[in-house]
């Protein structure tokens, strides 16, 4: 059986239910890289430059701990998944740097995704990529509407279940209702209520956030994730802050933050990586509207390769006193 490595970042934690579905009805075999440690970092670093982003550095990683465990690796170039909305730079070379980056690597198998092409061009390329495996276009047919559905599916649980996908991941393939138990039985009693907005691939991974959620949680917090909205609520709060949005990313910052500002959420915490050219002026303008209505605590928080441990925990300390804080002052005032 011919063996696929993904690996666990980047668009990972969107599309692993969509990619792995498509695989398997295919007749493959998925492998996943392993969760994030500092060495797959150290040596996702040493293939680029010092400048590059950490999200690409800790991808670099995991390809290259994929290296040896299949026969393929997938690495897509996802430009486009919405009309005249665009992915980041990074996004678009993916396949092409890390070919020229990891020259030992197995080969690599991309299909590029650009839905301003046209329906007509997404087919094909999705035809090429199950050519790889099958040269019936029915069969590829059925492996991609079964990837499509699995896809809605993900979206649909993470949102009317209150799931991140990590949660939504475990629960797959027909054990959700277990994980579903286990995820809505918070047991510790909430003190607030905290939205951490900002891409999948640094709300998720815990090494590079250093396990932001899990503190939160610690910390008697119920966490809200871009995630558990549905794509109306994002897209709405979307246009009512910047109108129509350019980036693909808009949604899960711009969208999440302003929808979590205005209701659900005590305080909202913009995770960003540092050098991140979008993510600058999306969270600028998250940060902006939090001013404005000064109803919601906003903060940001920076990640890069050398941020230290203590220093994400001692700004959430800070944060969710004032949080705390502020709570106990509008419960005086009214009482
Ligand atoms: S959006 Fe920012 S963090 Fe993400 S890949 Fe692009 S530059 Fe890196």
């Amino acid at each position: 059986m011919i063996r696929i490595g993904i690996p666990r970042a980047l668009l990972y934690y969107q599309y692993y239910p969509t990619w792995k579905t498509f695989f398997e009805a295919l007749g493959a075999e998925v492998v996943v890289s392993p969760p994030t440690t500092q060495a797959m970092l150290s040596e996702g670093s040493s293939r680029v430059v010092a400048d590059t982003c950490l999200p690409v550095k800790v991808f670099l990683g995991h390809i290259l701990s994929l290296v040896k465990k299949c026969d393929y690796v997938f690495v897509p170039a996802v430009r486009s998944v919405k009309r005249k909305v665009y992915n980041c730079s990074k996004f678009l070379g993916l396949p092409d740097m890390t070919k020229a980056v990891i020259p030992e690597l197995p080969p690599i198998l991309d299909i590029d995704i650009d839905i301003n092409r046209g329906k007509r061009e997404l087919y094909q390329a999705i035809y090429k990529l199950g050519r790889r495996f099958t040269w019936n276009p029915f069969k590829v047919r059925q492996a991609s509407m079964a990837a499509w559905q699995a896809h809605l599916d993900y979206r649909q649980l993470m949102s009317s279940h209150g799931l991140t996908p990590p949660q939504a991941i475990e629960g797959m393939p027909g054990t959700a209702e277990t994980q579903l138990e286990k995820h809505s039985n918070h047991p510790i009693p909430i003190q607030a209520t905290i939205a951490i907005i900002g891409h999948p691939y640094l709300l998720y991974d815990e090494f590079t956030n250093h396990r932001l959620i899990y503190r939160l949680e610690q910390a008697h917090s119920k966490v809200l994730t871009p995630e558990m909205l549905t794509t109306e609520e994002l897209g709405s709060a979307t246009t009512r802050l910047v109108g129509k949005a350019y980036w693909t990313y808009e949604e899960e910052v711009i969208g999440a933050g302003e929808h979590y500002l205005k209701s659900g959420a005590d305080g909202v915490i913009g995770v960003m990586a540092f050098g991140c050219g979008p993510d600058s002026v999306m969270m600028n303008m998250v940060r902006q509207q939090a001013n404005r209505l000064g109803t919601t605590a906003f903060m940001s928080l920076t990640l890069e390769e050398h941020t230290a441990e203590a220093g994400v925990v001692t700004r959430l300390e800070a944060f969710l006193d004032m949080i705390h804080r502020r709570k106990r002052r509008q419960v005086a005032v009214c009482a």
